[in-house]
């Protein structure tokens, strides 16, 4: 029996522009258990909001899926339940905006923390009334009863209850950031994807967050992905890591072996750009170049124009995915001769 919380099969989100379409992300593949927390990471426009987004289906209008894409969370197949297939392009699947379904999964089942707290409050209504309102989409319970789960979510994230009635503007940030986590925890979710979370914080700030996150996930035995550009971020908080480059996961596997026995030259890369977790400090290198124009992917390997052991295979044909260890994946011609000869992040 799989007891998986969320697979993610073949998925594929492309949007439909004017002259062709934005190959997004391409066949992404993963899995994740109750309690789990998996670090998504990738420069910006990999493609890793997508992915964590097609997750809830909050996508633009212009996203498409392609047929075979799956996303199974709890046993049912949300593609399914929330997208139908598109009359105008043949292959894709069009997301149901208003399925009632499929919206009863989100906060709910499945809650998020946006990118950018600080804008994602509606600077009319107060913070209580707009977690109010969340709560009250999808449970039946009386003003005292929303009041008095308002403000025990208030006490685990650590804000004084006597704040429930402030506007945003009257929150700081790391407060606002707080109140949101506050808001995501409101239906006791099963899944959290959390779009950079911390980012914009100070990193006093952020620690205190972080840690609070964790603190609550452990306790609640919430599944998260952690959606970030921020590889400490993810060494500090998540047991799995799933690498992303030009909209292909190019690396996944433990966090653990994925900072130590680095399988894919990207990850190399990336985990060069930031400073050592641990040991001697490092001279950061920024990544050479950029990445390609989605709308018009290169034939072969997405990296290989920026890639240091690229070959003439890898401009021609794409890589394989290839299981270098139990549950340690590289999308990469060379995976088998570069393991090992990769420099980590520990
Ligand atoms: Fe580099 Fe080639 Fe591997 Fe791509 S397939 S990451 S270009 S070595």
């Amino acid at each position: 029996m799989d007891d998986n919380l969320l697979t993610v099969k073949n998925l594929s989100v492309h949007y439909k522009i004017r002259n062709g379409w934005v190959y997004a992300v391409d066949d992404v593949n993963f899995t994740l258990k109750r309690g789990e927390t998996m670090g998504l990471v990738g420069e910006s426009g990999c493609g890793k909001t997508t992915t964590g987004y097609a997750v809830t289906q909050l996508l633009a209008d212009n996203a498409y899926l392609k047929s075979n894409s799956k996303v199974v969370f709890d046993g049912t197949d949300l593609i399914k339940i929330g997208t139908y297939p598109s009359k105008q392009y043949k292959g894709y699947r069009k997301i149901d905006e208003y399925n009632p379904k499929m919206r009863s999964y989100r906060w709910k089942r499945i809650s998020m923390i946006f990118q950018g707290a600080m804008n994602a409050f509606n600077p009319v209504y107060t913070v209580g009334d707009q977690i109010k309102e969340a709560i009250l989409q999808h449970e039946e319970l009386t003003d005292e009863e929303v009041r008095k789960r308002i403000e025990m979510l208030f006490d685990l994230v650590g804000i004084p209850k006597d704040r429930i009635d402030n506007y945003p503007h009257e929150y700081s940030g790391g407060m606002k950031q707080r109140a949101m986590i506050a808001m995501s925890l409101a239906l006791s979710p099963d899944l959290i994807i959390a779009d950079e979370p911390t980012t914009a914080l100070d990193v006093v700030t952020q620690d205190r967050i972080l840690g609070k996150i964790s603190e609550l996930q452990r306790r609640e035995n919430v599944a998260m992905i952690l959606i970030t550009h921020d590889v400490s971020v993810v060494a500090e908080m998540a047991e799995k890591m799933a690498v992303m480059y030009a909209g292909h996961l190019v690396e996944k596997g433990t966090a653990r072996e994925i900072f130590k026995e680095t399988a894919h030259p990207y990850t190399e890369a990336l985990l060069k750009a930031f400073p050592s977790i641990k040991g001697e400090k490092k001279r950061l290198r920024s990544i050479p170049g950029s990445p390609p124009d989605l709308a018009n992917p290169p034939k072969g390997c997405r990296f290989a124009p920026r890639c240091p052991y690229a070959k003439d295979i890898c401009l021609e044909k794409e890589p394989p995915v290839v299981e270098i260890s139990p549950g340690h994946l590289s999308k990469c011609h060379f995976a088998e001769e570069l393991y090992g000869e990769l420099s980590g992040g520990e």
